[in-house]
């Protein structure tokens, strides 16, 4: 893994009126590191986009107009092991819900995401090596409105043992509940307020886990070749086989969590509400957000500043309330 920060660092921009405007990074910056499950070395560079670009990845490997992918949830195409991205030519890009997150979490609306190859670098398994990009190269604030999206009524999914769903909220937060037979992770339960800046403290660092049969099942497949306890947690019974351990004791479902924040900013927006999962991944978080964007009477498009008020005055009173 390498990451290249040339420049001073640029900070976050976190005044009160950044919030109500688009944002966009000051610079472009570098990096590079290995595809989790194609074990290849990629090189990704981030770059400024003007308004209402959103998140683009583009692929410099690929000739012409094919070479670009919308950061969108309907281009959702695979979910098995990681979010997968695929255009109208099919040409993907893989693993990109670490950077959506870190993206999502450093509140950054517009950027080009330029890579290599199929798939981008999974660096050390969390979001914290985007996050320190982010803040290497800054962010700026932009001349239009930021939007959001406000959900206006319950919508939620079930597949298999997982359920996902999602409520008005006045405010954006997060509920994740795992239960694994597992010592390492048993039962966890955890809540996070995304507008009090919970993401770098509380999430960015979270890695992603796997079970040792699990990957070397994967890797006999020929997947995951890029896997190692470098870029994931690896638990064997009731052991976590890194040498440094578990960075926070729920490390798993603050990994969940952030794997969540990346999957729902494929809305395009940050979304207003409540999400609750119950042993979510990759694909029933996609599956929810499709139902939720499909019906248009559960949710609306809206300027920041017009829903802040509302959502200022529940955090002054230190306490959520349901809209
Ligand atoms: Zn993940």
């Amino acid at each position: 893994m390498r990451v290249s920060c040339d420049t001073e660092l640029g900070g976050s921009s976190t005044s009160v009126a950044a919030r109500f405007r688009q944002q966009t990074l000051k610079n472009s910056i570098y990096c590079s590191g290995t595809g989790l499950h194609g074990g290849a070395r990629v090189a990704m560079s981030l770059h400024p986009a003007v308004p209402d670009t959103g998140v683009v990845f583009r692929r410099s490997d690929i000739e012409g107009k094919d070479a670009i992918i919308q950061g969108r949830y309907d281009l959702v195409s695979d979910t098995r092991l990681c979010t997968t991205l695929s255009n109208e030519a099919g040409v993907s890009v893989a693993t990109v819900e670490h950077l959506m997150a870190a993206l999502a979490g450093c509140g950054l609306d517009n950027v080009i995401v330029e890579i290599n190859g199929p798939e981008l670098p999974i660096m050390d398994g969390s979001s914290e090596p985007f996050v320190f990009l982010i803040d290497c190269a800054g962010v700026v604030a932009q001349a239009a409105p930021r939007r959001v999206i406000r959900v206006l009524k319950p919508v939620s999914v079930a597949d298999g043992a997982s359920t996902a769903s999602i409520e008005p909220w006045m405010g954006s937060s997060i509920n994740i509940e795992l239960d694994f037979e597992t010592a390492v992770i048993g039962r966890q339960s955890l809540f996070v307020d995304m507008l009090a800046d919970s993401f770098r403290e509380k999430l960015s660092r979270a890695r992603t886990f796997g079970f040792l049969h699990e990957v070397e099942a994967l890797q006999a497949a020929g997947l995951a070749r890029g896997g190692s306890m470098e870029n994931a947690v690896v638990i064997s019974g009731d052991t976590v086989l890194n040498e440094g351990g578990l960075r926070f004791d729920d490390e798993c479902a603050r990994h969940k969590a952030l794997d969540c924040v990346g999957d729902l900013y494929l809305a395009g927006a940050a979304i207003i509400g409540h999400f609750h999962g119950v042993r979510p991944g990759h694909a029933i978080n996609n599956k929810l957000l499709r139902k939720l964007l499909a019906d248009e009477t559960a949710w609306e498009l809206v300027d920041m500043d017009g829903v802040a008020d509302e959502i200022d005055m529940v955090e002054a009173r230190g306490e959520l309330v349901r809209a």
